[in-house]
């Protein structure tokens, strides 16, 4: 493909497609790359039981609402058909099947590649790939000795197949949590963590807790919210803080390693166990922009508010706490798309 295009936006989740309702307003001409056959991002890859932490009135993208009632928290599948509905309500144009494998930079232009042989051209790069692809899990001693299950949050959907077992949760953050709470229904579970569990009300003074977000500029402020990104504490969901005192699930501080049958506590003592499940978080999906030095050698993008800092032309929509606490959120990214879009204008004026 010869032409030349301003933009190509790499990833068509709600990061791609808020990039692509500010180009199309900016007027600039732009494509959509996506890896898989919908504009869902990875929504629909999520734990089945998911809703989401905001309630819909603050949980759009920008130009159209989310449809459930304002007030109420939409689930897992109420996203994905939002995101389906958003693309084809503002016709974004979006190329399916597109997985990106390389991007090149010869004489200001950049070629980009896809596992299919196609290569695209373009003046200007958005990488809005989110980091769903690559689960992290820590190293820890015996791990490979372990005989039960050993998973990333990432493939743990429901809590069925855990039924009467003895489950560990590694992890502190809203997925570990949410996801212990539900299997310690069915489950004799404990969460190990390294910090004990911090929790946030979900209302103060009768509103959820994002209208204060917004009041208050944390949503939104660059550096003030940006702080707050790894130190605020767990939305307190359906009683949380309760559940938490009467030990179900459990919590205790993280072990120091496996064996065969389990894990060894810090105090030396042994606990035979079925699962553990790690909700340790994501590294950036990056790896297609490496040969162009974009990335540092842990792979985390050089970059200042979305902006590539050694590369001119590459950005980024959607990382997390790129300009604000609620960056790589569904309220949040529309406003770090905005961003980014008017500095490629500016550069290409
Ligand atoms: P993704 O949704 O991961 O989308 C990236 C897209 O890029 C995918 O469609 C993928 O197929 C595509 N892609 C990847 N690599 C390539 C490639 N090489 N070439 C082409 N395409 C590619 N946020 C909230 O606001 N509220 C919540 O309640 C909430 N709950 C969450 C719960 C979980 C379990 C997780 C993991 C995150 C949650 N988030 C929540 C955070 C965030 O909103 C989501 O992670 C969201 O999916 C991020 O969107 P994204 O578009 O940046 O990335």
């Amino acid at each position: 493909m010869n032409q030349v295009l301003d933009v190509i936006v790499i990833g068509g989740g709600q990061s791609g497609l808020a990039s692509g309702y500010h180009l199309k307003k900016s007027g600039l001409s732009f494509l959509i790359l996506e890896a898989s056959g919908e504009a869902a991002g990875s929504w629909p890859n999520y734990y089945d039981s998911l809703k989401l932490f905001s309630p819909a009135k603050y949980s759009s993208l920008p130009g159209l609402s989310i449809t459930s009632s304002s007030d109420c928290y939409p689930d897992r599948d109420e996203v994905v058909q939002y995101l389906k509905n958003y693309a084809s309500h503002f016709q974004l144009p979006i190329a399916f099947h597109q997985r990106v494998e390389q991007v090149s930079k010869e004489s200001d232009i950049f070629q980009v590649r896809t596992t299919t042989g196609e290569i695209y051209n373009a003046r200007n790069v958005i990488c809005a790939t989110g980091s769903f692809n690559k689960p992290y899990i820590p190293t820890i001693e015996g791990q490979e000795y372990f005989k039960g299950n050993n998973i990333h949050s990432a493939f743990y959907k429901t809590h069925d197949p855990f039924k009467d077992q003895t489950v560990i949760v590694v992890g502190r953050g809203n997925s570990a949590v949410q996801i212990a709470m539900e299997l310690a229904d069915i489950t004799n579970t404990t969460l190990a963590v390294r910090k004990p569990i911090s929790l946030m009300p979900q209302h103060i003074l009768g509103k959820d807790i994002h209208f204060w977000f917004i009041l208050t500029g944390i949503d939104s402020k660059w550096r003030i919210g940006k702080s707050l990104v790894n130190t605020s504490g767990v939305m307190d969901l359906d009683g949380y803080k309760q559940r938490l005192k009467e030990g179900k699930p459990k919590q205790k501080n993280m072990f120091t390693s496996f064996y065969e049958d389990g894990v060894i506590w810090a105090d030396g003592s042994k606990e035979k166990v079925d699962s553990v499940i790690f909700a340790t978080g994501f590294r950036s999906n990056l790896d297609f922009i490496k040969d162009l030095g974009g990335l540092d050698v842990n792979g985390v993008p050089l970059q200042s508010s979305g902006i590539s800092t050694v590369v001119s032309g590459l950005h980024f929509v959607g990382l997390s706490g790129q300009r604000s606490f609620a960056s790589a959120t569904i309220r949040g990214v529309g406003q770090d798309a905005k961003y980014v879009i008017k500095h490629i204008r500016k550069r290409d004026r």
